[in-house]
């Protein structure tokens, strides 16, 4: 399934979910707090995977089947993987902007060194670039990366994105504990990002089933910490540390929205319910999802999530 949602996101309002990666995950990372399971396919090497048109096809006829009131207010590549590991993101990028929808992507930006990965992003809206640290041995911890890539050249990669780019440049730094968030650390990571000048610095915590159990969230006080750090060097600091609501688009096919929602965002009890009443399904659909292990349940701070098995 390539589209889902719109799901409710505090950067984006309603973002209309785009998954160009099929699976097996594919990704340049296996970050220890990744919300899609570990990573099965590590490469730094571009193919082709779902064609644009398809794409374009599949969004068309998503956004025909929502309400209005849950038309989305962005085209998000959030992908089982890496979005920029797909060497036709950029024509992609170009056919969505039909629906004059904004497009967003949320990239891991270790292929930003590629000329071809910078200029596909640039025809986006809107770009996060994952910034966990700028310390060398703490994002081998985090981001587990392919062995061919280099903080040094990748962080320089970002600096010359930065300048190009004409749209809505953020960065988000994921918190673990007792991994990224010692104050040296989170100062580099500061002085990092504000060599970037983002409009919008956001700093996550762990607030759903991490790809290793030890990947949690630091204390509240290490959190308002690390965010004060950042308010030293960066003017637009946004703590991302809480559950974004239950609300979500639906089709009218449980089936179809549960399995490509699970596919890269774990859903919480609440939001399974609210999706269930939405599309007029009941408890069975997902009992049925479980039997047929299309789905897997786990329970994560005392709450239970449903993700792809
Ligand atoms: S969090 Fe993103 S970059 Fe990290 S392993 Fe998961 S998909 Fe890849």
């Amino acid at each position: 399934m390539i589209t889902f949602g719109p799901v409710q996101s505090r950067r984006l309002g309603k973002s209309l979910g785009i998954n160009n990666v099929p699976p097996p995950k594919t990704c340049s990372y296996s970050c220890i707090y990744c919300q899609v399971g570990l990573t099965r396919h590590m490469t730094t090497r571009r193919r082709e995977m779902y064609p644009p048109e398809t794409i374009l096809e599949e969004t068309g006829k998503r956004l025909r089947l929502l309400d209005r009131a849950d038309y989305p207010d962005y085209l998000t590549f959030v992908a089982d993987g890496e979005p920029t590991l797909d060497k036709r993101l950029g024509e992609s990028i170009r056919l969505l902007k039909g629906f004059e929808i904004p497009v967003a992507v949320i990239t891991n930006g270790t292929l930003l060194g590629d000329p071809e990965v910078a200029e596909a992003l640039s025809e986006a809206d809107w770009v996060s670039l994952k910034a966990d640290t700028a310390d060398n041995e703490t994002w081998k911890k985090i981001n587990r990366p392919c062995k061919t890539l280099e903080l040094e050249d990748m962080h320089a990669s970002y600096k010359r994105f930065a300048e190009m780019f004409e749209g809505i440049l953020v960065t988000e730094t994921m918190l673990v504990s007792g991994v990224n968030d010692a104050t040296d650390t989170i100062k580099e990571t500061a002085d990092f990002i504000s060599t970037l000048d983002p409009l919008v610095s956001y700093i996550s915590v762990p607030v759903r089933p991490p790809a290793v159990q030890s990947a949690v969230m630091p204390e509240r006080s290490d959190i308002e910490s690390a965010r004060d750090i950042f308010l030293k060097v960066l003017p637009n600091v946004v703590l991302l540390d809480k559950f974004e609501g239950a609300e979500t688009g639906y089709t009218g096919d449980a089936v179809q929205d549960i399995t490509a929602m699970c596919a890269v965002h774990p859903m919480r009890e609440d939001t399974m319910a609210r999706l269930l009443g939405k599309d007029n399904a009941g408890e069975d659909t997902v009992d049925r999802l479980l039997r047929e292990g299309k789905i897997k349940k786990t329970c994560y701070r005392s709450h239970t999530f449903y993700l792809k098995k």
